[in-house]
C-alpha cells in the first residue's frame, strides 16, 4: 500500500494542473458544463470502464478490476462552485467574476480524477468495481447527491459502501486526514413562520389580534422543544435568527414573521421537531386569534459514519501514508453536507473523512473569498481514497 502515496506523489503535478484550470473556471451547481467535459475527457484519457452522465453535469464512472467479480465501492467528489467574488489573490485565480471554488471541490474533483488514473493502472490488483461519482450541486440547494440516488447512482452495479472527502483548511495539519465514526455533520431544517393577525391602534390592543405578541409567545415556546420535548441525550439546536413586525410605536401591525434553522445529529428526530414546531404555531394561533403559516424548507440530512467503513479507512491511512497522518476528531463538526443523501435514502453504510490542508496566508473558513488551502496536501488525499478503496474491495 505504500506504493499507492508514492504514485499519488508521481502524479501530483498532473492533480495540481486540474486543480488549477477547474479553479480559473469555477461553475455553479447544476451549471458544471465544463467540468463536468473536462472529468468526461480525462476518465477517458485514464481508461475507465464505462462513463454516464444521469444528469447533464455529474458525472459517473466505473473501473473494473481484473481479478474477477467482487464488491462495489462508490468514491463521491462533489464538483460545483460558489457565487463568491475570489480575494485570494493566487495567480491561477478564478477568471469568472463572482465565482469562486470557496469550498475545495476543484481539490476534490482533480484528487478523484487523480484516483481514477491510479486504479486503472492497478486493475491487475484488485477484484470487483470501484464506481467514482462526480457530483453536481453540493452547495447550492436541493443538493445534486439526492437527484443521483433517485436516479439510481447506487445501482447498477449495487454500491456496497460510498466514501467522501472533504478538504479542510487549518493552520498546521497538512495532508492528515481526520475521522469520526457515527455522527458526522448535522442536518438543516429552516422554518419560515409568518404570524397574522389583525392590526390597530396602539391605544386599542383589545380591538387588534397582535401577531407581534404571537409570534413572541411562539419564539418563546420553540425553545422547549430542545429542553422539554427530545430526548437530553440528542443535540437540538434551534435559534431564532430574524424576527420582523411592525413599522410605527402607535401601531399594532398584521403581520409578524421570523424564521430560524432546526439542527441535529440524529435523522429521526427531524421530524419530532417538524411536529413540535406546528404543534406550538398552532396552539398559539388558536389562543391569540391570528392565522400561522409554518413554511419547512427540507435541508440536508445529518451524516452519519459508519463504524466499519471508519475502521476500513483508519487501517488504509495507516498503511498508505503512516499512523501519524490519522487525526481522530473528538466531536462532530456543525456544518452539513448532501453527502447524506447517499447514505440516508438507501441502505448503503457510507464514511465521510476530513483532509486537512492548511491555508496560504491567514486562516480563515470554507466559503470565504480568501479561503487558499495548499495544494501539498492533495497527494494524500489522492493515496487515502484509493487506498480505502481498494481495502474495502479486498475485505
Ligand atoms: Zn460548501
Ligand atoms: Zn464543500
Amino acid at each position: 500500500m505504500k506504493e499507492i502515496h508514492k504514485l499519488a506523489m508521481e502524479n501530483s503535478s498532473e492533480v495540481i494542473e486540474l486543480r488549477r484550470d477547474i479553479h480559473k473556471h469555477p461553475e455553479i451547481g447544476r451549471k458544471e458544463f465544463r467540468t463536468a467535459d473536462l472529468i468526461r475527457s480525462k476518465l477517458e484519457e485514464y481508461g475507465v470502464d464505462q462513463i454516464d452522465s444521469p444528469v447533464p453535469t455529474a458525472v459517473i464512472a466505473l473501473i473494473h478490476g481484473n481479478k474477477g467479480e467482487g464488491k462495489c465501492v462508490a468514491l463521491r467528489a462533489d464538483i460545483d462552485a460558489l457565487p463568491v467574488e475570489e480575494e485570494t489573490g493566487l495567480p491561477y485565480s478564478s477568471e469568472v467574476p463572482g465565482m469562486m471554488h470557496a469550498c475545495g471541490h476543484d481539490m476534490h474533483v482533480a484528487m478523484l480524477l487523480g484516483v481514477a488514473k491510479i486504479l486503472c493502472q492497478k486493475r491487475e490488483e484488485f477484484a470487483g468495481t470501484v464506481k467514482l461519482i462526480f457530483q453536481h450541486s453540493e452547495d447550492t440547494m436541493p443538493g445534486g447527491a439526492k437527484e443521483l440516488v433517485e436516479k439510481g447512482a447506487l445501482e447498477n452495479p449495487q454500491v456496497d459502501a460510498i466514501f467522501g472527502m472533504h478538504v479542510y483548511p487549518d493552520e498546521d495539519k497538512v495532508g492528515k486526514i481526520g475521522i469520526h465514526a457515527g455522527p458526522l455533520t448535522t442536518s438543516v431544517d429552516i422554518y419560515n413562520i409568518t404570524v397574522k393577525g389583525k392590526g390597530g391602534h396602539g391605544s386599542e390592543p383589545h380591538t387588534t389580534k397582535d401577531p407581534i405578541l404571537a409570534a413572541c409567545e411562539m419564539v418563546t415556546l420553540l425553545q422547549q422543544i430542545p429542553s422539554r420535548y427530545i430526548n437530553p441525550l440528542e443535540t437540538v439546536v434551534f435559534p431564532i435568527c430574524t424576527i420582523q413586525g411592525g413599522e410605527a410605536v402607535n401601531v399594532i401591525p398584521s403581520e409578524a414573521k421570523f424564521s430560524g434553522v432546526a439542527r441535529t445529529y440524529n435523522n429521526a428526530v427531524r421530524g419530532q421537531i417538524k411536529e413540535q414546531v406546528t404543534q406550538i404555531a398552532e396552539g398559539v394561533g388558536t389562543l391569540s386569534g391570528c392565522k400561522v403559516e409554518v413554511d419547512h424548507v427540507v435541508g440536508y440530512p445529518a451524516c452519519y459514519n459508519d463504524k466499519a467503513l471508519i475502521e476500513t479507512a483508519e487501517t488504509a491511512i495507516e498503511e498508505v501514508l503512516g499512523k501519524d497522518a490519522i487525526v481522530q476528531l473528538e466531536e462532530p463538526k456543525a456544518f452539513s453536507e448532501d453527502f447524506s443523501y447517499f447514505t440516508e435514502m438507501s441502505d448503503v453504510p457510507g464514511a465521510y473523512l476530513l483532509l486537512f490542508a492548511g491555508h496560504e496566508g491567514d486562516l480563515v473558513s470554507l466559503h470565504n473569498p480568501k479561503c487558499a488551502m495548499k495544494e501539498e496536501a492533495m497527494p494524500a488525499g489522492v493515496a487515502v481514497m484509493t487506498g480505502t478503496a481498494l481495502k474495502f474491495l479486498q475485505g
